[in-house]
C-alpha cells in the first residue's frame, strides 16, 4: 500500500502524459514562452504502462485518471488506456481534458476500456473563451463534450474555473446549462499553480462566493458528508435532485486530511501533492534497470514522506517550481 506517516492511504493515481497543451488557460499557462520537456525526457508508453501495472498489482491503486498539459495530445493514449484496461485487477480510468479532439476520439477511447471524462469548460460565451484559454476553440469543446455523452463515457463531469472580471458571473449559467445538457459541473477554486506565479489569495473567487452566485438561481442542498468520502468535491442537490453541483474548494476548504492520491508526471517524477516542492525520480530507477519490487519500494518511501497538508494558508508558503500543466491537474 502506498500509505503514509499520517495514516492516508493513497489509491488514486493521477497521470500525466504530456505537458505540452493546445490551450492557453491564463490560470495555467503563460502565453508563450513555456519551455517544454524534451522528448527523450518524457517516459514512454510502455514505461508509463509499467509504472501502472506496479501501481495496480503491488501499491493498492484502484483508480487512474490521466492528465496533462492536454493529454488528447499523446499520440499513445488509446494504445494506453487499452493495455491498462488489461490489466490485474483493472482499475478504474478516467480522463481530465480540455475536450479538443475528443469529438474524433471519444468513441476509440471508450471502446479501449476509458470509463469516464471530465472536461475543462470555464465559459458560455465564445468571447470570454478566447480570452481565458488565448485561443478560439470554444465550439469544439462543446462537440467534444457531446461527443463524450454519446460514446457514454459517463458521468461527464465538467469542471470550471471562475475567474474574476471574466467569468466570475457566471456560475448560474453554466449550472443551468450543464443541469439541461446532463453534465456534472464542479467548480474549481483557483490556485497558485499557474505559470506566472500571479495568483492573489485576495482577489480569487472563493466556494463561499460560487455557492452564494448559485443560490440566486437555485435551491442548494448539501450532500451528506459520508458521500463525499476522499472526493475532493463537496456536492450540493441541485432543486431537490437528481442533479448534483460540486464545489472544489482546495483553497478556502482543503482536505488534505482525507486525500487519496499520488501523482507522476510526464518525466516520471512522483508527486505525493499538487502543491509538493520535492519529487522523487522513478525514470532513472526505471532506466537503470530496476526490478518492479525496487520501483515499487522507492514509490513507498515517497508516499512515507508526504505532508500533512498543502499549507496554502501558511505565511511560509511557496509555489511549486512547475505549473499545473507539468505537474498534471
Ligand atoms: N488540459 C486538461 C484540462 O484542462 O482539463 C487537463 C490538465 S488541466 C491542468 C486539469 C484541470 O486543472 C483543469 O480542469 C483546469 O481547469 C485545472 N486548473 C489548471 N490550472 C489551475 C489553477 N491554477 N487553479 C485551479 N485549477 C486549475
Ligand atoms: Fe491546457 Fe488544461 Fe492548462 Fe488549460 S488548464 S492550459 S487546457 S493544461
Amino acid at each position: 500500500m502506498l500509505i503514509d506517516t499520517y495514516g492516508r492511504v493513497a489509491t488514486d493515481l493521477r497521470v500525466s502524459l504530456t505537458d505540452r497543451c493546445n490551450l492557453r488557460c491564463t490560470y495555467c499557462m503563460p502565453e508563450e514562452g513555456l519551455q517544454w520537456l524534451a522528448k527523450p525526457d518524457l517516459l514512454t508508453d510502455d514505461e508509463i504502462v509499467r509504472l501502472i501495472d506496479i501501481a495496480v498489482t503491488s501499491l493498492g491503486i484502484e483508480e487512474v485518471r490521466f492528465t496533462g498539459g492536454e493529454p488528447l495530445l499523446r499520440p499513445g493514449l488509446v494504445g494506453i488506456v487499452e493495455r491498462v484496461a488489461a490489466l490485474e485487477p483493472r482499475p478504474q480510468m478516467s480522463l481530465t481534458t480540455n475536450g479538443i479532439g475528443l469529438k474524433r476520439t471519444a468513441t476509440a477511447l471508450k471502446a479501449a476500456g476509458l470509463d469516464r471524462v471530465n472536461v475543462s469548460l470555464d465559459t458560455l460565451r465564445p468571447d470570454v473563451f478566447k480570452t481565458l484559454t488565448r485561443r478560439d476553440r470554444h465550439k469544439d469543446v462543446i462537440e467534444g463534450l457531446e461527443a463524450a455523452r454519446d460514446a457514454d463515457l459517463t458521468p461527464v463531469k465538467v469542471n470550471s474555473v471562475l475567474m474574476p472580471g471574466l467569468n466570475e458571473d457566471e456560475a448560474p449559467d453554466l449550472l443551468a446549462w450543464a443541469v439541461e445538457h446532463d453534465y456534472e459541473l464542479r467548480f474549481i477554486e483557483q490556485m497558485p499553480l499557474d505559470a506566472q506565479h500571479g495568483w492573489k489569495r485576495d482577489g480569487m473567487i472563493t466556494a463561499g462566493d460560487i455557492l452564494a452566485s448559485l443560490r440566486t438561481r437555485f435551491e442548494l442542498t448539501e450532500e451528506g458528508s459520508e458521500k463525499r468520502g476522499s472526493a475532493p468535491a463537496e456536492r450540493w442537490i441541485v432543486n431537490g435532485g437528481p442533479h448534483r453541483v460540486g464545489v472544489i474548494a482546495s483553497v478556502t476548504r482543503p482536505f488534505c486530511s482525507a486525500c487519496d492520491r499520488t501523482r507522476l508526471t510526464a518525466d516520471g517524477q512522483v508527486r505525493t501533492c499538487l502543491f509538493a516542492r520535492e519529487e522523487t525520480d522513478l525514470r532513472a530507477a526505471l532506466r537503470s534497470g530496476a526490478p518492479d519490487e525496487e520501483i515499487a519500494r522507492i514509490w513507498k518511501l515517497a508516499m512515507w514522506g508526504k505532508k500533512a497538508g498543502a499549507g496554502l494558508d501558511d505565511p511560509s508558503f511557496v509555489q511549486p517550481d512547475r505549473p499545473m500543466s507539468a505537474i498534471g491537474g
